[in-house]
């Protein structure tokens, strides 16, 4: 909701301009539209109201002829008879006719009759102004040799229209004898007339008028306009027959299409708002879902690719691998699925760096997607790639590989390093070797495994054994797990005799596994196993806590306790808290730590030194002997045996089978092995010692404790106890198994002598 906040005011901002522009433009846009429709009608009116003085003033003029153009008018400024202006101009007439006066003019412009229509109504003065006019008219006509004229004028202030004609005899055909004016008021009667015809609603104001009006509009229609809220006015101005200005007409209009136009306007400023909001709305949720599409895009991209090399991941590609099946399948095509391992990955990112590490895996999926043009390359993690390819035959994809390797053997640049790595490929084909995208992809990965066995830089091609041959050690994963959890294991436990003292120097506890078919599994056939799956630290603790009860228990039924050696593999010793765990085990079945060794390979040394030296430097110092096993066979470094605290080397079985071949040299590496052990302070102990052959070698050259089957095979706790008790009769009856036939060689005497020579009673 918080997160909401933002965008809703967001919203409102942009509704609130938003409204606000919509009801500035509507309100101009309708205000100037109403303006325009009000000044063009009200510009109209006018000038419709001018034509209707116009229509008034033709009016006038068509009076005028008729009695302007009559005989008896002719006569009369001639004879100048009373009885005609009597008879013809009665002031009841005159008012009948909307005539407000009318008066006769010599040619010289002198009065000869007047006749008032008014009845005195505006008074006297008014009725000589009147008159004063009509003789400026009557000079305007004369002078100007004008037969008529028609027009209005401005009697104190009162508008009139006027005309004037010479006086002719009916047919036109005499010279004229005078002149007859006649003037009509735009009086309140003429105003009703006006506004009922025309259907307009105008005043006739004093010229003066017409110059203070400060219009507001209407340019180009000639008049004056001028807008208020309630109405609009037009001023037009309509000069006299003398050229000034005799009155001005107002002419006003109510806002109907104002208040109209208001009413649209709010109706339109509504619509758009609502348009608006619906618009904004319908953005809105367009944006939300093309985000809600860039992200679910986005993420669907994530879930399938790898994030350090772009390439599709363990779950696309399974995906992409069964359209190019669908599409070998269609072309008849074949379909190799790799399996690429690189060697030595793990070093790179010990030694350099994981940033190193990544620059690696990067360039391998550079030379990977370089090779594989059409197909698909993918990550599924850690140093592994696959990749799947189409062609026409096996042996492409097979030289494919071949160019794999090559290109994965050339060095990376690494620092300023260059490094070569090479890869193990596995390739399973389709169709052939699966006919779905998992299996392709399992049996690419089971030929991978093979070729690792293989070694460096190796190809190797799916085989029904592979199969066969993970799912047996699948089984055995299943019943090895059953039997950790259900302490199915046992210990047995075999002797290493001092010679020279013609005793047991101690014990090694041997883990032992009688699988459920009833079947003894030997542990090379397990413990690799064990260390793969994680499980071996739980086994090497389950042995100790054996060791350490079989100590405690041949100590107490009289068999003598000795020290048993546990083997612990790299694992268990670079897992967390190990020595603390072997001491908490020692000191819950309080066992003594002198009478539990250690048995550590070269491997967890050489795996990470570090944590493996400040291991075993606990157990030291808690007062556990560590032994280093299988001596010779690793790649240890003199330095680190130097500075660690070991103080026991086991000298491998493999040294000591041939120390009685033919050949020198593995002597000679004995020999050097007792002689670097003695230098650093350490006891040796020979493993798998089978003859008295090996026996006598090894003790002419300081080697003092042998284990192997002279004396014993391993044995069970029980078993073993019995032959703690019965220690130098089984030892002296062991040395002396020997077959008759070899008791005469040269080596056997020898062997012989120096066991019964070191025995302490002689033998
Ligand atoms: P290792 O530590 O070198 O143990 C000595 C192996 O040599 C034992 O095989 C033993 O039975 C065998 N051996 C002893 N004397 C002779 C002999 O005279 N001739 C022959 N042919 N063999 C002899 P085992 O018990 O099969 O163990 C094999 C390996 O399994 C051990 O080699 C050790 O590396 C591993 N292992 C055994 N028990 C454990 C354990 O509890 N934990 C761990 N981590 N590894 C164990
Ligand atoms: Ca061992
Ligand atoms: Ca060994």
């Amino acid at each position: 909701m918080r997160r909401k906040i933002p965008l809703i005011l967001a919203c409102l901002c942009i509704v609130g301009i938003f409204a606000a522009l919509a009801y500035l433009i509507n309100e101009s846009v309708v205000r100037r539209g109403v303006n325009t429709i009000e000044t063009r009608q009200v510009a109209d009116d006018m000038t419709q109201l001018r034509s209707y003085l116009r229509m008034t003033e033709l009016r006038m003029r068509q009076h005028m002829l008729d009695w302007a153009c009559w005989d008896e008018a002719y006569q009369f400024m001639d004879d100048r008879n009373s009885d005609f202006i009597a008879k013809n101009f009665d002031r009841s007439l005159l008012s009948e006719l909307y005539l407000s006066g009318a008066g006769f003019y010599d040619l010289s412009g002198a009065p000869v009759a007047f006749v008032d229509g008014t009845n005195l109504q505006y008074g006297k003065d008014w009725l000589d102004e009147e008159q004063r006019i009509f003789a400026q008219l009557a000079e305007k006509v004369l002078r100007g040799g004008l037969t008529s004229l028609e027009g209005f004028v401005n009697v104190g202030g009162r508008g009139m229209v006027v005309a004037a004609h010479r006086i002719f005899d009916g047919n036109k055909s005499k010279p004229p004898r005078g002149l007859l004016i006649m003037s009509s008021i735009l009086d309140k009667a003429f105003m009703e007339d006006a506004e009922r015809i025309t259907r307009l609603r105008f005043s006739v104001l004093p010229g003066a008028t017409y110059g203070a009006v400060q219009a507001d509009g209407a340019r180009g229609t000639g008049y004056k306009i001028v807008h208020s809220p309630s109405s609009v006015r037009v001023y037009s101005i309509v000069y006299d027959v003398f050229g000034n200005s005799a009155f001005c007409l107002e002419l006003q209009r109510d806002r109907v299409i104002a208040a109209l136009g208001r009413q649209i306007s709010q109706k339109n400023f509504l619509l758009i708002l609502g348009l608006g909001i619906v618009m904004l709305a319908a953005g809105l949720a367009l944006l939300q879902h093309a985000q809600r599409r860039l992200i679910r895009d986005e993420l669907a991209y994530r879930a399938g690719h790898d994030a350090l090399t772009g390439l599709p991941n363990n779950s696309l590609f399974p995906q992409r691998l069964r359209e190019l099946m669908e599409t070998a399948r269609k072309e008849n095509a074949c379909l190799g699925v790799l399996h690429i391992d690189l060697d030595r990955f793990k070093g790179v990112n010990d030694r350099y760096g994981h940033a190193q590490g990544d620059s690696v895996l990067v360039e391998t999926a550079k030379r990977l997607q370089d090779l594989i043009s059409g197909g698909c390359v993918a990550r599924p993690g850690g140093d592994a790639f696959l990749a799947a390819l189409a062609a026409r035959d096996r042996s492409r994809i097979e030289d494919l590989a071949r160019e794999i390797l090559a290109a994965l053997s050339k060095p990376f640049p690494i620092g300023n390093d260059s490094l070569r790595l090479g890869a193990g490929i596995g390739l399973a084909f389709f169709p052939g070797d699966g006919e779905n995208a998992e299996t392709l992809m399992h049996r690419a990965e089971l030929a991978m495994y093979d070729a690792k066995e293989k070694g460096r830089d190796a190809i190797s091609f799916f085989t029904a054994e592979m199969d066969a041959a993970a799912s047996r050690k699948m089984e055995m994963e299943i019943a090895l797990y059953k039997a950790v959890e259900e302490n199915a294991l046992t210990v047995h436990y075999q002797p290493k005799v001092n010679v020279a003292a013609a005793d047991v120097a101690g014990c090694e506890a041997l883990v032992r596994w009688q699988a459920g078919d009833g079947k003894w599994v030997p542990p090379p056939a397990f413990i690799p196993l064990a260390e793969e799956i994680g499980l071996v630290t739980s086994i090497d603790m389950f042995v100790l806590r054996s060791a350490c009860r079989q100590v405690n228990a041949w100590a107490e039924d009289g068999s003598g306790a000795v020290p048993v050696a546990v083997n612990m593999s790299a694992r268990s010793i670079l897992s967390k808290g190990f020595a603390d765990n072997v001491i908490r085990i020692l000191q819950e079945e309080g066992t003594p730590p002198s009478l539990i060794d250690v048995e550590i390979t070269e491997t967890s040394i050489m795996t990470d030194f570090d944590t493996a030296n400040a291991a075993i430097t606990r157990l030291h110092d808690a007062g556990i002997h560590i032994a280093l096993d299988d001596f010779g066979t690793g790649y240890s470094s003199m330095q680190y045996l130097y500075s660690m605290p070991i103080v026991c080397l086991k000298i491998d079985k493999r040294f000591i089978d041939v120390v009685t071949a033919a050949d020198g040299d593995s002597r000679a590496l004995v020999k050097g092995m007792l002689a670097l052990a003695s230098n650093l302070g350490m006891s040796t102990v020979a493993e798998g010692v089978e003859d008295v052959k090996q026996l006598s070698f090894l003790a002419a050259n300081g080697c003092t404790i042998i284990q192997g089957y002279l004396f014993s095979r391993p044995l069970s706790g029980a078993d073993c106890g019995e032959f703690l008790r019965n220690r130098r009769a089984r030892i002296l009856a062991a040395a002396g198994n020997v077959p008759a036939q070899q008791r005469h060689t040269r080596d056997l005497r020898e062997a012989e002598g120096s066991l019964r020579a070191s025995l302490p009673d002689g033998g």
